[in-house]
């Protein structure tokens, strides 16, 4: 529920240090009402490029905001909490990925959009949920290392002949939609649709009358002629799925899928980072250049 006051006092900061809001769908709902934009991993990236404001304010895990300070680099970029960090992005670190490369000196790196600005320096292309199956197509390469994350990974082979080689990396957040947690809910819930997003285990997704990305899973019920619906991914984004088909009815897993790095980002912690302006996000300018190359080519 957000308050008036929290409202207000959004707003005057927002003027006063000529800010700009930017959100992930996970956010906790309070600041998903004051953030000027909301959506997923690419929606985001995409709109960190052409914000006109000095100041973004980047309500999410602490790789989304590098993403909008290697797109802007001149732009002051704050997280309101260094420590949200991403599990999934926790799992691949530099020196495991040069042993892989060497491992494998054939294969292109393709990793996903859930790693820090060191991992996005060494691969050869960025891919999100909703791009990663175009992407390892369109990639020039028959071998692929794609990382962090096994179930997309895993997810994405069935629909290529190229040799996807996986990293033994998940999201503990969707690890946790099993097959129970979902039948658990379809037990009570009758004629509702069980739609999922591809971080979820394999078991999950063949399942699944629809796989998608977080804005792919939006769109879906929006234009489904489906009244109810299971929902596979983190619980914030029923809070859009809501505005968006408002006559329809959302189901979650049990226990209910939440991310706590993402809920992180408090009202208290959105003031003061725009009071104070802080954290700031930096990355070594060489890292930052690479990685936008990399993230440039998946455009
Ligand atoms: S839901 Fe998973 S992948 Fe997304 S930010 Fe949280 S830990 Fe990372």
């Amino acid at each position: 529920m957000v308050t008036k006051d929290f409202k207000e006092r959004i707003e005057e900061l927002k003027k006063k240090k000529d800010a700009f809001i930017i959100a992930h769908y996970y956010q906790r709902h309070e600041i998903q009402e004051v953030a000027d934009f909301i959506g997923d991993s690419l929606e985001l990236s995409k709109k960190a490029a052409q914000i006109k404001n000095n100041l973004i304010v980047f309500c999410g895990v602490y790789f989304m905001a590098e993403i909008a300070k290697i797109l802007a680099p001149h732009k002051k970029v704050l997280i309101p909490y260094k420590k949200a960090g991403c599990l999934l992005a926790d799992m691949a670190e530099v020196r495991e990925l040069r042993e892989k490369k060497k491992e494998f000196p054939d294969a292109k790196v393709i990793a996903y959009v859930n790693t820090y600005a060191e991992i996005k320096a060494e691969a050869d292309i960025i891919c999100t949920s909703a791009n990663a199956g175009k992407i390892i197509e369109k990639l020039d390469a028959d071998k692929i290392i794609f990382l962090p994350d096994k179930n997309l990974g895993t997810y994405y082979s069935q629909f290529t002949k190229k040799k996807i080689i996986l990293w033994n990396g998940y999201c503990p957040v969707h690890q946790r939609i099993t097959l129970e947690s979902i039948k658990r809910v379809k037990e009570k819930v009758k004629n509702a649709l069980v739609i999922v997003h591809p971080e979820c285990p394999p078991e999950v997704t063949k399942i699944a009358d629809f796989v998608g990305s977080t804005s792919q899973l939006v769109r879906y019920v929006k234009n489904s002629q489906a009244k109810r619906f299971i929902v596979g991914t983190e619980e914030g984004t029923v809070f859009k799925m809501k505005k968006e088909a408002p006559e329809k009815e959302f189901f979650l897993p049990d226990p209910i899928p939440t991310c706590d790095q993402m809920k992180m980002i408090t009202p208290e912690r959105l003031i003061k980072a725009l009071e104070e302006e802080i954290y700031e996000i930096e990355i070594d300018p060489q890292i930052s250049e690479k990685a936008k190359i990399s993230i440039e080519r998946m455009f």
